[in-house]
């Protein structure tokens, strides 16, 4: 699996500060279980998170500025190769059916039995619980979109993250494929297809309500309920 898609660095900073939403830090955790790149990324900033830890003199604004100027220096570092190929650190763990360990932990069946419900013709959906308990505006859903099927055009008044289990989309940012995963804002309007070769099941993360262009699309909006 060639993963050319990851996760925005505030987006991983989140999840190490513990501020991310519950529903969009399991999709974090399972595109992380699977994605050397993006564990490294998190070692990085926990060993940075370490070191702000480690201060217990307040630090002065100039201090501010020089530690913010370490971060970004880090951060703007290039992923070597073996970065790439990683240590498979705590979060690499097994996968259960094709499903990763984090997603499986909230998943009540495995992928190839999930009782779909249909949305619209060549789109189904499958709610998963929430984790941390109900929360307005947030979601954890898998989708089953049918080869060659247009989602309705829409942007995000919060975070989602799609992560793809399998198959592929293409978008407007580009072609989505196995391990990949989506980190949209309010910032991106975007009408993913599915490929044509096979169904595309992604796992979506939401935080914030999604927001349909069209006047069909606004019709469907309740049905789907995010
Ligand atoms: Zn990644």
């Amino acid at each position: 699996m060639t993963i050319r898609h990851h996760i925005a660095d505030d987006t991983l900073m989140a999840y190490v500060g513990g501020t991310l939403a519950p529903s969009l830090s399991v999709a974090v955790a399972t595109h992380l279980a699977i994605c050397p790149r993006c564990r490294d990324s998190v070692a990085m900033m926990e060993e940075v998170a370490s070191l702000y830890l480690e201060e217990t003199e307040p630090l002065s604004h100039s201090e501010k500025d020089k530690d913010a100027a370490l971060l970004d220096q880090i951060m703007a570092t290039p992923r070597t190769e073996t970065a790439e190929q990683g240590a498979v650190s705590s979060l690499a763990g097994p996968a259960i059916g094709s499903v990763p360990r984090p997603l499986a932990d909230y998943m009540p069946v495995p992928l190839d039995q999930v009782p779909w419900k249909r949305l619209v013709p060549g789109i189904s959906h499958y709610p998963l619980p929430q984790p941390g308990g109900k929360r307005k505006g947030s979601a954890l859903r898998l989708l089953k979109i049918a080869p060659g099927t247009r989602i309705p055009e829409h942007s995000h008044s919060g975070q989602e993250l799609t992560l793809i289990l399998e198959g592929s989309y293409i978008d407007e940012i580009g072609r989505f494929q196995k391990g990949d995963i989506a980190d949209l804002d309010n910032e991106i309007h975007h009408q993913p297809v599915a490929d044509t070769d096979q169904d595309c099941i992604c796992l979506i993360a939401t935080d914030g309500p999604l927001k349909f262009s069209g006047i069909f699309s606004r019709l469907l909006q309740p049905i789907i309920g995010i």
